[in-house]
């Protein structure tokens, strides 16, 4: 293992960097201001105006699709070249995308690019990859418990020359914004197959198919996150052609598998960030703050929590590079395991760090006045989405106990 920047990533570390302080952090009010602009226009899951500019701006400076492992498509970076920088977008929960490095947008690119055709790839990867569009990753579903995938009901049945859709989603990430064209959902198309992991397909299903219905957007801990969303949507009698599915028949859970590894590190990658930027928050608030005569930093309690947190997120940033090392040395499928732990251990290390931020805030930690509200929704539902903790563990267990059985 490395432990040494590439010189390729420090210059792409000190250009991101740059890029925060100039682009990012002064333009935080302002975000907030055209959030409720587009609510009082009664559009508020529309592009916000600043973002088109941004955008321009991190793509002149090619900080763009760094998360694409090399192709004809992208940079290349590996994961462990990749996480310095993701870590780095994600001391902000918003900015990720002002680089087109956004979940499930990325999932997606890389679906499209490892599995697409030629003409799925022209209609929907291009444009993804240029920001133009948004997309959408559609499998959970609220009647069944989706943790485990096999329990999927929505039904993909082949009629001639289409598939036809019928199901309910929820929590489909992105899927209200307005600039979300396409969403890749998951179904069954061979509910009946003995292999319970072959009875899955995916199809590219665009966002203005008839028959589709979003009936309410989700809320996150009592917010909805706007200008993304996380909608519950209706598939009913929805006609897609057959050569929308990806792959083909039955390879819907060998997709979903290739696709959730590099999204799960990616979440934790800007896990570390967040908690970094809590940690930030939580020591400059307790050097200036003073009760019962002296700053809080003096109370040992909170020296306690300083040390605590250094040592979770040092803990998470290790495990995650050595998870990113073995992804790119032994492949997603080889390192399964080291996802699985770092899946658990980063958004349970960071919501402590972020709790205790919002603690030493008093009742400001709970307000809209700092981030942390934001953050600790973050990260908390990262202990239930892409797998909760249990099925993780579950599975870590499972690789552990086989060498005995
Ligand atoms: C903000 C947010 C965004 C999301 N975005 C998306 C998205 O874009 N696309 C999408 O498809 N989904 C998305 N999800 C859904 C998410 O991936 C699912 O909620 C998750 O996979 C769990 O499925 P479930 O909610 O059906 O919980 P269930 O499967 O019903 O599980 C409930 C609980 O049961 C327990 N449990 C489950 N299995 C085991 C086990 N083996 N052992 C012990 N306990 C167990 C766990 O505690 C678990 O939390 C999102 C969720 C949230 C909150």
């Amino acid at each position: 293992m490395q432990f040494e920047f590439t010189p390729r990533v420090l210059a792409l570390r000190a250009e991101l960097l740059k890029f925060m302080d100039e682009h990012v952090y002064p333009n935080e009010k302002r975000r907030e201001e055209e959030l409720a602009a587009n609510a009082r226009a009664g559009r508020p899951y529309a592009e916000l105006p600043m973002m088109a500019g941004l955008k321009a701006k991190a793509r002149e400076r090619g900080l763009w699709n760094l998360f694409l492992p090399e192709s004809e498509h992208g940079p290349g970076l590996t994961n462990v070249e990749y996480a310095p920088l993701c870590e780095i977008m994600g001391r902000r929960y918003w900015c990720a995308e002002i680089f087109n490095c956004s979940a499930p947008d990325t999932g997606n690119m890389e679906v499209l690019a490892r599995y697409g055709t030629k003409a799925q790839q022209e209609r929907w990867l291009t444009p993804l990859l240029a920001g133009e569009i948004r997309s959408s990753f559609a499998m959970t579903e609220p009647e069944v418990a989706s943790s485990d995938a096999t329990n999927i009901r929505c039904s993909i049945r082949r009629e001639g020359d289409e598939y036809v859709i019928n199901g309910r989603k929820w929590y489909i990430t992105g899927a209200m914004n307005e600039r979300c064209e396409i969403f890749v959902l998951m179904g069954k198309t061979d509910p009946d197959n003995a292999d319970r992991h072959k009875q899955q397909s995916m199809v590219l299903v665009p966002k203005n198919t008839p028959g589709i219905t979003i009936v309410r957007d989700m809320q996150l801990l009592g917010m909805y996150d706007p200008p993304f969303g996380h909608p519950e949507i209706v598939f009913d009698n929805v006609r897609v052609p057959v050569e929308n599915i990806l792959l083909g028949e039955g390879r819907g859970f060998e997709i979903a598998q290739g696709r959730l590894g590099p999204g799960r590190i990616h979440h934790c990658m800007r896990a570390i960030g967040m908690a970094e930027a809590a940690l930030e928050m939580m020591c400059q608030r307790l050097v200036s703050r003073v009760a019962f005569h002296k700053p809080l930093s003096e109370q040992g309690v909170w020296r306690e929590r300083i040390a605590e947190s250094r040592m979770l997120i040092e803990q998470s940033r290790w495990m995650v590079l050595n998870a990113a090392y073995r992804m790119d040395t032994v492949g997603n499928k080889v390192a399964a395991k080291e996802i699985a732990m770092i899946k658990v251990l980063t958004p349970n290390n960071c919501v402590k760090v972020i709790d205790w931020a919002m603690q030493a805030f008093g009742a400001m930690g709970l307000s809209q006045d700092t981030l942390l509200t934001h953050f600790y929704a973050y990260e908390r539902h990262l202990r239930v989405a892409d797998g909760p903790d249990e099925v993780h563990r579950n599975a870590i267990a499972k690789q552990e106990l086989a060498a005995y059985q």
